[in-house]
């Protein structure tokens, strides 16, 4: 097949053309030009969360988690204490990144397959007055799960508590509006739901708690006030900054901005959500969590009860067909994952759906249905 496989992981994920011919042209970091590309996606990443008034926001090289990890680093004190409500892998990631950076981190654990419950992080906070900030994933990629962020944004504001929302799969698509909703720092990336490619991080900070921040960090490279201090009265990033991946990103927000912004993503991605589960439902699979709480970002199946059944046989299969599929997540049930998002409409989560039926008569296992 001489085009490229489709990406049904929820980033790295299929961009388009324009954006892929965005990173042609090389660029000096203390070019004017660069500089000005830099200023100008800023800006609209600002738009996206209507946060013009109350927020900045910086960019960080690195995958996401880099950028969570300076968040965490940047937002909270040396001596402070974060609570994270954990229903999956990146609440557990979150989790462990703050203890390693010598924060004092409480989990509160949550059954994998349910919301976090405002109310229950409530409790917690008043039963440990000496929690200082709040640690929600938004979008809990390890199962596909979406958390209320307004009711936890509501708590922590009401408790007086700092709220840091890691939204890395849902930022541009699910809506995040930063007049309604108050949040200290909120955390995305290059290469998810805005579509351009991996390589940078971006973190949105109140402008009320960005001067308390200053000197927090452990880390001389993920600290976003000293970034931002630099960026402001310079332009540029502090360190070599992923130049194409900016480019790419510029053309990504272009293209988001004419489809019609975070409605028509969201809608699109509804739509490719619905066309995968309907599909994936007539060969006999079931999603591991109830539609209800489904975010329409990556669906998590069950893995088909058949002997035959392996995921690396299965992987393959579906990659010779073009469509490259997700590992499961989740340690007690075996699943597998299948991204909604990227450049990618209904069309091709059809012949996606197609690629996994011809996938399963291949291995000789008539139906997807999962063990009861
Ligand atoms: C993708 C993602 C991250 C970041 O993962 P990286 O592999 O570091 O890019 C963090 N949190 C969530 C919820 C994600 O979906």
């Amino acid at each position: 097949m001489d085009r490229d496989a489709i990406l049904l992981t929820p980033g790295p994920l299929t961009t388009t053309l324009r954006t892929k011919l965005a990173m042609l042209k090389d660029w000096g970091s203390w070019d004017a030009e660069f500089n000005a590309l830099t200023a100008g996606v800023r800006e609209r990443l600002l738009d996206i969360v209507h946060g013009q008034e109350t927020h900045v926001v910086v960019p960080l090289q690195g995958s996401g988690t880099f950028s969570v990890e300076a968040a965490v680093a940047t937002l909270v004190p040396k001596n402070g204490h974060v609570l994270v409500p954990d229903n999956g892998a990146y609440c557990k990631r979150a989790a462990k990144l703050s203890q390693m950076m010598g924060r004092r981190a409480t989990v509160m654990p949550v059954p994998e397959d349910a919301p976090i419950d405002a109310a229950a992080v409530e409790k917690h906070l008043a039963a440990d007055p000496g929690i200082t900030h709040v640690i929600l994933i938004h979008c809990e990629t390890g199962t596909g799960v979406e958390n209320p962020l307004a009711a936890v944004a509501a708590v922590c504001e009401k408790h007086g508590k700092g709220l840091i929302v890691d939204a890395m799969s849902s930022f541009a698509a699910l809506p995040i509006d930063a007049r309604k909703v108050r949040f200290d720092a909120l955390i995305a990336a290059s290469g998810k739901c805005l579509e351009g490619v991996p390589g940078m991080g971006f973190v949105f900070i109140r402008q009320a708690v960005l001067e308390g921040c200053a000197g927090n960090s452990q880390s001389l490279a993920m600290d976003l006030h000293d970034q931002h201090v630099y960026m402001a009265k310079t332009g540029q990033w502090r360190f070599t900054p992923p130049t194409h991946v900016v480019a790419a990103l510029s053309e990504a927000i272009a293209q988001f901005v004419e489809e019609g912004g975070q409605p028509a993503r969201l809608a699109r991605y509804v739509d490719n959500c619905r066309t995968l589960v309907e599909g994936m439902a007539k060969l006999g699979f079931r999603p591991f969590l109830r539609p209800e709480v489904q975010a329409p970002i990556i669906v998590t199946f069950h893995a088909p009860a058949h002997a035959a059944y392996d995921f690396k046989k299965f992987y393959a299969a579906a990659k010779a067909r073009g469509f490259i599929l997700y590992p499961g997540k989740l340690t007690q049930v075996e699943t597998f994952r299948v991204g909604c998002i990227g450049a990618i409409g209904r069309n091709e989560m059809q012949q996606a759906v197609n690629a996994v039926a011809d996938a399963l008569r291949e291995m000789g296992i008539p139906s997807g249905a999962p063990a009861l």
